[in-house]
């Protein structure tokens, strides 16, 4: 068995946003995709960029070369969604690998420390006027850190800059923060997020952003040096084999129960990259971790029935519920007909991210770093190790 990976590690992605606002080291969140194999026989990992299938021949085209394959399982997840928008693509800030919050993480600390030795007041509100574009589990949670992170470090380690000067903004188009939520979660994160200064616009569309000013359908405009872009992803497919099998406004491959690609009996799909129709889930699984990890398992004991001559059972979700935390003791949490928030919803949020990273080692450092920030109200990541330049024009 081959896997190929343009990373060489496996990115925890539900905690990127505690690596962009410094409160986790990125190695905390990420392990070592050989080490994962370490002990499985016949395995072998490429570090590539998997960019063409010939499907008529079944070989697989990459960065360091060629291979024939008899199967192909495709798990290719998704790429940030920029609706088309060149120059929100070229001037915000996208947060979907390491290295990108990384960058925001630089950026954030930058602009900090330039507001803190600016006497221009207009340039001062631009460095410290923060702004997301995407109400969901990623937007809210970052909004949340950004407003911790004033609350807890602005006031004790800038003593030059006043509090109330940074503001953190929130933007979503629908009516509501944490849409696939239940009404009652997203009433509850918008007070949450309210109580802790996070000023909530919904049923506003953001139009553009030139670097400096982002502008909204509605006519109103934000002026900020730091706008987070969090408002949408697409699938990531693979050249080679489009047609039928990508459904294009999507871009995720349609497949059957059993992970199948539509059409060709030896090519897979799974997570975020496949859109299984089904009675219950019409329009695809939600494109969150619980289908890409039960399908991973699911294809996996399939295609060894396969290999035995046994036949394929069809995959069924089975939904574990929803959460997502906006800072310290503050959570909701869907699960069945049923939706918590506050104190102990936060503990189940903590619990379960400990529970699935990858690696004891993340999840010691990981625990330990939380203990040490509640205690503290810290976040001890504050480096601008890589300095982040940002694009003029
Ligand atoms: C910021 C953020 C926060 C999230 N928070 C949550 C959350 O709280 N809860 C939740 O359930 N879900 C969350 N998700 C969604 C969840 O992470 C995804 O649903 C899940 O990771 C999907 O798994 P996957 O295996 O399909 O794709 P991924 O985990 O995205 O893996 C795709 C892999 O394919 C590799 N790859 C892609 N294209 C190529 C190529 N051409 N060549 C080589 N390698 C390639 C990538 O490097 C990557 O390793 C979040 C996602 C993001 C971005």
């Amino acid at each position: 068995m081959v896997l190929f990976d343009r990373h060489n590690y496996h990115t925890f992605q539900p905690l990127l946003y505690q690596v962009s606002t410094a409160g986790l080291e990125p190695d905390s969140i990420a392990y070592p995709l050989r080490k994962v194999f370490r002990k499985n026989k016949d395995f072998h990992f490429r570090l590539a960029e998997v960019d063409h299938i010939d499907t008529q021949n079944k070989v697989i085209h990459t960065s360091v070369g060629s291979l024939p394959f008899d199967y192909l399982v495709l798990a290719t997840g998704t790429k940030t969604n920029f609706f088309g928008n060149k120059d929100i693509e070229r001037h915000s800030m996208a947060m979907k690998n390491i290295p990108q919050a990384l960058n925001i993480r630089s950026l954030i600390l930058q602009n900090i420390e330039k507001a803190d030795s600016s006497n221009d007041p207009e340039e001062r509100r631009r460095l410290l006027n923060f702004v997301i574009a995407g109400a969901g589990p990623t937007g809210v949670e970052l909004a949340g850190a950004l407003a911790e992170f004033r609350k807890g470090i602005l006031e004790s380690d800038y003593p030059e800059l006043n509090e109330n000067e940074m503001e953190v903004h929130l933007i979503e188009g629908s009516d509501r923060v944490l849409a696939p939520m239940s009404a009652l979660a997203s009433k509850r994160a918008q007070k949450y997020l309210e109580n802790l200064g996070v000023v909530v616009h919904v049923n506003s569309l953001v139009s553009d952003y030139n670097g400096q000013r982002v502008t909204c359908k509605d006519g109103g405009t934000f002026d900020t040096e730091t706008f987070i872009w969090a408002a949408g992803v697409t699938g990531a497919p693979i050249q080679g084999f489009n047609g039928d099998a990508l459904l294009e406004r999507f871009n995720r491959y349609r497949v059957n129960e059993f992970n199948c690609i539509e059409g060709f009996e030896h090519l897979f799909a799974l997570g975020d990259i496949a859109l299984m129709e089904t009675a219950g889930y019409p329009k695809g699984h939600p494109q969150v971790a619980q289908p890409a990890i039960q399908q991973g398992r699911h294809l996996a004991k399939n295609l060894k029935r396969k290999f035995l001559g046994k036949p394929m059972t069809p995959f069924g979700y089975y939904d574990k519920g929803t959460m997502a935390t906006i800072g310290r003791n503050k959570a909701v949490v869907d699960v069945k007909n049923r939706s918590f928030g506050g104190a102990f919803a936060w503990f189940l949020w903590m619990f379960v991210h400990l529970w699935f990273l990858v690696g004891f080692r993340n999840r010691v450092i990981t625990f330990f770093n939380w203990t040490y920030n509640y205690i503290n109200y810290d976040r001890a990541a504050r480096l601008i190790i890589r300095p982040f330049k940002k694009k003029i024009g």
